[in-house]
Formats: structure tokens, sequence, C-alpha cells
């Protein structure tokens, strides 16, 4: 293909298709040849543009669709940490529940010990609910949410907990108190015969016969047998005298006194801790006595009391 100049006013174009076929002239007149390439131009500049434009649209697009991920991706790992906190929080209640629960029961077995309650048979623990039925798979925020609710109810439990160990101890401090009182009460024989020879009150003398007071019992007994501590207690005071002969004075608790009396030995001290059974003498006849015998007597605020008020029925 060649371009031929005939005339200024137009141009002719020679094609030859192959060698050995006609050739053809084609005559294009001159404007068409200026106009042409300002047409082609303007169509490469217009598409151009266009271009230009769509790929700026497209890059714009592409920059809000990043900044959506990015803070999707973002709001996710905020939502994994929320999460993460929660089950660390959830992991260390059930361990305090877990140490709670532990101390509540070494406590319901120190209670049920100190009341004599016996032992129930071992209670199985409550069976895991069962679950079944399709499982739903939470978002993300009803999932915070979920978390954080179980937490609350696990930190109202051990609230809880903490409120019934307090009542528990509170039970305990009271039961040992109430044992305490008890072991420094008077409630058993203080010999080992349940025979009473003479009781408390108004009596004829047995040696002038005449109408006296007997501030005690006289349990029957023999010389040698034990004399035990109706009470736990301190001793007050030992001693002798021609009235009494060997007799022990017990203190214990409330204004509660013991007195054994005509005694053949005395196996404490003054200020001795006793406990309640303890052996603390041996009956005898020593003193105003007309024979082996022990006489008891209880003191409530210095005045004596019958001694039966303070003995097993
Ligand atoms: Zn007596």
């Amino acid at each position: 293909m060649l371009w031929k100049s005939r005339k200024p006013r137009r141009l002719t174009l020679v094609v030859i298709t192959e060698a050995n076929s006609p050739v053809r002239r084609v005559r294009i007149p001159r404007p068409v040849l200026w106009v042409t390439p300002a047409l082609i131009a303007a169509a490469v500049v217009g598409s151009g543009l266009s271009y230009v434009k769509t790929t700026d649209q497209l890059r714009q697009q592409m920059t809000v669709e990043r900044e959506q991920f990015q803070h999707a991706s973002e709001s996710k790992d905020e939502t994994i940490d929320l999460l993460q906190s929660e089950m660390a929080s959830i992991t260390e209640e059930a361990d305090r529940i877990r140490d709670k629960l532990e101390e509540l029961r070494h406590l319901e077995e120190e209670v049920k010990r100190l009341s004599n309650v016996k032992p129930e048979a071992a209670a199985a623990p409550p069976a895991a609910s069962s679950r079944g039925g399709e499982s739903h798979e939470l978002s993300g925020d009803r999932l915070v949410e979920a978390a954080s609710e179980t937490h609350n109810s696990l930190v109202d439990m051990h609230r809880q907990m903490e409120d019934l160990s307090d009542k528990l101890a509170m039970v305990k401090s009271a039961l040992e108190e109430q044992q305490r009182i008890e072991q420094l009460t008077p409630s058993i024989w203080p010999a080992s015969s349940r025979k009473v020879t003479s009781g408390y009150g108004f009596r004829s003398d047995p040696f002038t016969f005449s109408p006296s007071f007997h501030s005690g019992l006289d349990i029957d007994g023999n010389t040698g047998d034990s004399v035990l501590a109706s009470a736990a207690g301190i001793v007050l005071e030992t001693g002798w005298d021609a009235l009494h002969g060997n007799y022990i004075k017990l203190e214990h608790t409330r204004g509660l006194r013991t007195i054994y009396m005509h005694l053949s030995a005395i196996l404490i001290e003054k200020g001795d801790e006793v406990t309640k059974g303890m052996k603390i003498g041996k009956i005898g006849s020593t003193g105003r006595s007309t024979g082996s015998h022990l006489h008891y007597e209880v003191e409530k605020d210095g005045q004596s009391v019958d001694p039966r008020k303070y003995l097993p029925r």
C-alpha cells in the first residue's frame, strides 16, 4: 500500500491484493484525509478519558471495600479479645467456686460431726444436664452477651456461697460453744454406783437424829472406788477438815461448782484442769461419816442445789 499524490485536492490509494491480480485505486478527497485522523484522535482521547474515569471509580470502590474489610476485621479482633477476657474471668470464677465448694463440704462435715448428725449416704453430685438437639451458632455480639451473663450468674453463685459459708461458720461456732458449755456443765454420775443412800433436802441427822438440811447426795460406794469429775473445770480447792474429811471443790461455768467429800484419796491438785469423767479421787469415809460413801454437792452461784438436776435421767 502506498500513497500517490496526483493532484493537490485529493489522494489516490493503490491497493494490490495479490501479485498477479489487478491493482485497485481508491481516490480519497483531501479534506477526508484531514478529518479522519482528527476523528480517530478524538475517539482515542474519548475512550482514554472514559478509561481514566472507570479506573478512578474502581480505585475508589476498592478503597471503600478495603476500609470496610479492615473495619470488619478490627471489629472481629475486638470481639475475640472480649471473648477471651470473658472466658478468662469465667474460668477464674469457676475455680473460686470450686474452692469455695470444697471449703463448704469440709465445713458441712465438721458441722455434722459436731451435731452428731450421721453422715448421709454420699449423695451423688447432680448429673450434668443432658443437652440435645441442634446447636445454634451465636453471633459475635450474642456470644459476648452470653459469656457476660454466665459470668454474672457465676459471680452471683459465688456471693450466695459466701453467705452460706458465713452462716455455716456461725452455726459451727455456736455448736462449738454449745459443746464447750456441755462439757463444763455437770451431767454424769461422779461414781460408778447409782445408789443414793441419802437425798438432797431436809432429813433427820444421822448422828443427832434431829431435823437438818442435807445439801447434797450420798452415793453408796466402797472405799477406793473411783470418784469422777462430773464436768470439765478447774480444781478450786482441795483439803481436809473434821466435817468434810478429804474433799475436792471444782469450778465449772456460769457459777456452777461441784464438791466431793469423805474421800480416802485426792488425785489432783488446786489449779489443775480436769475433764468430764476424769478420775479425781477415791471414795472413803473420812470426816463426819457413818460409812464409806461419796457426798456429792452442786452449787449454783454459791447456793447448793439438788444435784439430781445435773444427773442423767
Ligand atoms: Zn452427805
